[in-house]
């Protein structure tokens, strides 16, 4: 039971990835709320912003995409907050923590350190200020986040920064993306999980998968469940991995749908479809916990993916085709 909580990929409750990041921000001290390190996070937004805003089409309601990480002084405990403010030059808007490689945000002039104070006229000034309070919480940037898609929903919108002492206001558009919001977690065990709103990843797996193109495919099995609303279909869900560890025999539905709706997501962003294959073989051999993870399990779903491929293969429009 603990094994398959903790290995399960697509949250039984939703918000699981949520309740996670909670987790963390109550733990955090000096590092913003749900944060891992930068370079984990950096390289989690680049591959899903990829994903994402290669596949605008596939969810009724597109996100819109920026390409901006960004934090708040929310983020840090009370005690932190001036060490913030000094070292951050964070005030009450949202500072810049990294930008994707050439983004919306990046072709936009929006540059690392920026703090964005108001939007479209509005001031942040008391935007959620309810929201600071005696613990790090990512709240108040992801209620930032809501409001920056909402606004993006009608078009470009003016962005007022403060970039050291200079003001300057830029036009900011957004990308159409589909497919979740991307958290990095500080996490020992190799696992990921997706709850109908986020892909979470740990470092443990971020680390483990040897270029982007292997990670490109747990995130992109993650947005598939997204995509395709497995978290409102009830009942428990295996995960990335469960199935790997508990034999061929427990791959549910679910999971068979996401690894072949990876396979597409991965070949509309142009990453190398032989990634998949070789993490799988790569996990396979691993031992999680103290269970050897099987072959089977492995080989299964590298035949599922394989099966995907082919399809491809025999329809070269596939990829660019609408689910
Ligand atoms: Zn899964």
């Amino acid at each position: 039971m603990v094994i398959l909580a903790m290995v399960s990929c697509l949250s039984p409750a939703g918000g699981q990835a949520r309740a996670q990041s909670h987790a963390v921000a109550d733990n955090a001290q000096s590092v913003p709320a749900t944060r891992n390190a930068p370079s984990d996070n950096a390289r989690l937004e680049a591959i899903g912003y990829r994903l994402a805003t290669a596949n605008p089409d596939r969810c009724e309601l597109p996100q819109m995409l920026t390409g901006l990480m960004l934090h708040d002084i929310a983020g840090f405990a009370p005690q932190d907050r001036p060490a913030a403010i000094r070292t951050h030059g964070l005030t009450y808007g949202f500072g810049v923590l990294h930008l994707v490689s050439d983004s919306r945000a990046e072709r936009a002039g929006i540059r690392r350190g920026d703090e964005i104070v108001a939007i479209n006229g509005m001031d942040l000034e008391h935007f959620a200020e309810g929201l600071i309070g005696r613990k790090a919480t990512y709240d108040r940037t992801e209620a930032f986040f809501d409001l920056l898609d909402r606004t993006l929903r009608n078009g470009p919108a003016a962005v007022a920064l403060r970039r050291g002492n200079a003001h300057i206001t830029l036009s900011l558009a957004g990308e159409p993306g589909c497919g979740g919001r991307f958290v990095a977690l500080p996490d020992k065990n190799l696992n990921a999980w997706a709850d109908g709103k986020y892909v979470a990843v740990t470092s443990k797996m971020i680390r483990f998968a040897a270029d982007d193109h292997e990670l490109a495919f747990v995130v992109a099995h993650e947005m598939a469940h997204n995509i395709l609303e497995h978290d409102k279909l009830g009942g428990s869900a295996s995960g990335l991995l469960a199935e790997l560890g508990l034999g061929a025999g427990r791959i549910k539905a679910t999971e068979i749908e996401a690894d072949a709706y990876a396979i597409q997501l991965l070949a509309r962003a142009g990453y190398d479809l032989s990634a998949p294959e070789r993490l799988l073989r790569h996990v396979g051999k691993v031992r999680w916990m103290d269970l050897p993870i099987t072959h089977p399990g492995a080989s299964r779903r590298i035949a599922i993916i394989t099966e995907a491929i082919g399809k491809f293969d025999r329809s070269p429009s596939a990829a660019s085709a609408a689910p």
